[in-house]
């Protein structure tokens, strides 16, 4: 599914992040950058040790809940990974809307400020971090959308869902949008 933004496109699709070509793939890591299960250790395989090594050497302290800090893409497709923290849903009286949304913020902001044309996220915080997939579905569509819209960049945000549950969900909340 495709919706344009001004110049810029929105994509949604099924399937499996690392295998990309896109110029930065986001990660839905943990505050520490330590590694871990879901698209986490898949992204970290993929890539290869470098990975691991250059996040330690460059975020020693990692990175805060709601933020997101940038590394090199190793054996990936794509150049950049951006490392991104969601919060952990703790029944949405926690400011976990907002700081999902500025999470997402952050990594289209790093995109431009790495010149990346094209930047594919992952459903960050719903996995083993339990956010409501319509919810999180709402919160990052809306934030990709004001930022095309505003920033006209970068050209193409993808968001890549694992499952068709994922998917669906988002697909409803962005044709919603595009009416
Ligand atoms: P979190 O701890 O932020 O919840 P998870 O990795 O547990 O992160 O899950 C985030 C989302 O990523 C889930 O919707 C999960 O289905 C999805 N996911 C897992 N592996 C991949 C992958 N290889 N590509 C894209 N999405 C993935």
């Amino acid at each position: 599914m495709l919706v344009q933004f001004g110049t810029c496109r929105l994509e949604l699709v099924q399937g499996d992040i690392t295998r990309q070509e896109v110029d930065a793939i986001v990660n839905a890591a943990n505050s520490r950058l330590a590694g871990g299960g879901g698209v986490d250790g898949a992204i970290h395989r993929a890539a290869g040790p470098t990975l691991m090594a250059e996040t330690r050497t460059q975020h020693p302290d990692g990175c805060p809940t709601g933020s997101a800090v940038a590394a090199s893409g190793g054996l990936l497709r794509a150049k950049f990974v951006f490392h991104a923290v969601g919060p952990i849903w703790r029944g949405g009286v926690s400011g976990e809307v907002e700081l999902l949304k500025s999470a997402y913020r952050r990594c289209l902001e790093l995109a431009v400020e790495h010149s990346c044309h094209s930047i594919a996220f992952p459903a960050i915080s719903t996995g083993v971090y339990g956010y409501p997939i319509d919810l999180a579905a709402e919160s990052s569509l809306s934030v990709a959308r004001e930022f095309l819209l505003t920033k006209k960049q970068p050209n193409l945000v993808r968001f890549v869902l694992f499952d068709g549950g994922a998917f669906g969900a988002y697909a409803r909340v962005l044709e919603a949008m595009a009416d």
